[in-house]
């Protein structure tokens, strides 16, 4: 076997649907964010605005996060030092818990390494708890979603995106006693739409089905205290399952769930992804605390946050981009082709010193790339409009379709 010919076929076919990733390497200027250094692939250094970051409030820079963070390492040192049944629970871990379950008005809530896992542990080992458990999963729900659905190898069916008279039909056709769950997203992140929740709970309810809430680019961002959709919409105790990230809005790292103590106990017995693996350090957890509080009482960051989206789009829209239809904070721009997507997404960054990345297959479908901008509050009208004016003429340059017409 050549295995290096097989590496490099394996990077050649993604080269070839003009797909193939390049990191850009930044350094963000704390206390000046979105801008950060990009130092080129010639080692180069230049100053660009940030449009594509997930810290969604610029929280990975407020003082009082860092601080806390900074006084967590002072006071504890590095890192946990273990799992959390073997030494590695501090009484950051334990705090951060408690600020989660009140975030969501839950009982309990178990903390994990990143968002992922916890949806990946925590789906796999309610296909174990439950046996003959049938899952019911949105069409787009994210990855790590797909992969706990699969690695539960459990039965599941998949419902057409935030269809529920889909979902009904699939319900309806399955066994009245079986077990069941439902599990889905509040705001999907690359179409910045937004799921019913209150319509998916009660069909959930009738059915006798358990619902999982995926409210990863929502916590933090929604609700008067930031405990995402499912408090905006006061639908938070209609839903069984609550995940979230603190990588995020919260601008840390580590993910969650949280529910009812016996339900959140279950999976801290037996999901291996919380078990085998070293807790987060409690500088993380420390910053987490520090920032889950801080958005709990300021509202106003939130408000401004979607003042700027609507903002964005507003001026998109007014120059004639294909902005495409989004009720949430993220506002994607349809390209539709790989390859010019990366090559507005190198131009902008090169010639602009706008820094977005090109979302392309598999992350959304063929014939959909996009570019997906995250205005936070630090975006300035001057940014705004810098960006306006480099997206048109770019799109002039490369020929791509506009809104109301295609391009010649
Ligand atoms: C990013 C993301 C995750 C994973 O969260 P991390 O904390 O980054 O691992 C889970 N679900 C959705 C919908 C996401 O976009």
């Amino acid at each position: 076997m050549d295995y290096k010919a097989a590496f490099r076929n394996a990077v050649e076919q993604v080269r070839a649907e003009g797909r193939y990733r390049v990191f850009a390497d930044l350094k963000r200027h704390r206390g000046d964010f979105p801008l950060a250094t990009w130092t080129t692939p010639e080692g180069d250094e230049r100053d660009v605005v940030v449009w594509c970051s997930n810290d969604y409030l610029g929280q990975g820079q407020n003082p009082v996060v860092i601080e806390a963070m900074h006084r967590a390492i002072d006071e504890a040192g590095t890192g946990s030092g273990g799992t959390r049944n073997i030494s590695g629970t501090t009484h950051y871990h334990v705090e951060l818990e408690q600020e989660l379950a009140d975030l969501h008005g839950k009982e309990a809530a178990l903390l994990f390494t990143s968002g992922y896992v916890s949806n990946e542990a925590t789906l796999a080992t309610l296909q174990k708890i439950l046996p003959g458990l049938l899952v019911f999963s949105d069409e787009l729900n994210h990855a790590s979603m797909i992969a706990g659905i699969r690695n539960g190898r459990g039965a599941y069916q998949v419902f057409r995106h935030n269809d529920l008279a889909h979902l009904e039909q699939l319900l309806k056709a399955a066994p009245a006693d079986a077990p069941k769950l439902v599990a889905f997203e509040s705001v999907y992140s690359m179409d910045g739409d937004i799921a019913d929740l209150a319509g998916t709970a009660a069909l959930a309810k009738k059915y006798g089905a358990l619902t999982y809430l995926d409210e990863v680019h929502a916590v933090g961002l929604y609700g008067v205290r930031g405990g995402g959709v499912s408090e905006r919409d006061g639908v938070a105790d209609q839903i069984d399952i609550i995940e979230g990230t603190l990588g995020k809005a919260f601008g840390v790292m580590g993910g969650y769930i949280t529910g009812e103590t016996d339900l959140v106990d279950a999976i801290r017995s037996h999901a291996s992804g919380f078990i085998f693996t070293t807790s987060l350090p409690p500088a993380l957890s420390a910053g987490a605390v520090a920032s889950i509080r801080y958005l709990k009482a300021h509202n106003e960051v939130r408000v401004r946050h979607q003042e700027r989206a609507a903002s964005l789009k507003a001026r998109l829209t007014a120059a004639g981009l294909p902005v495409m239809p989004s009720v949430s904070h993220i506002v994607p721009v349809l390209v539709g082709d790989p390859t010019h997507c990366k090559l507005v997404s190198d131009m902008l960054l090169s010639d602009h010193g706008i820094y977005v990345q090109p979302i392309n297959y598999p992350t959304v479908p063929r014939g959909t790339e996009r570019l997906r901008f995250t205005p936070t509050p630090f975006h300035t009208d001057a940014m705004m409009d810098d960006l306006t004016r480099a997206l048109e003429r770019l799109w002039a340059q490369c020929n791509i379709a506009r809104l109301g017409g295609q391009a010649a």
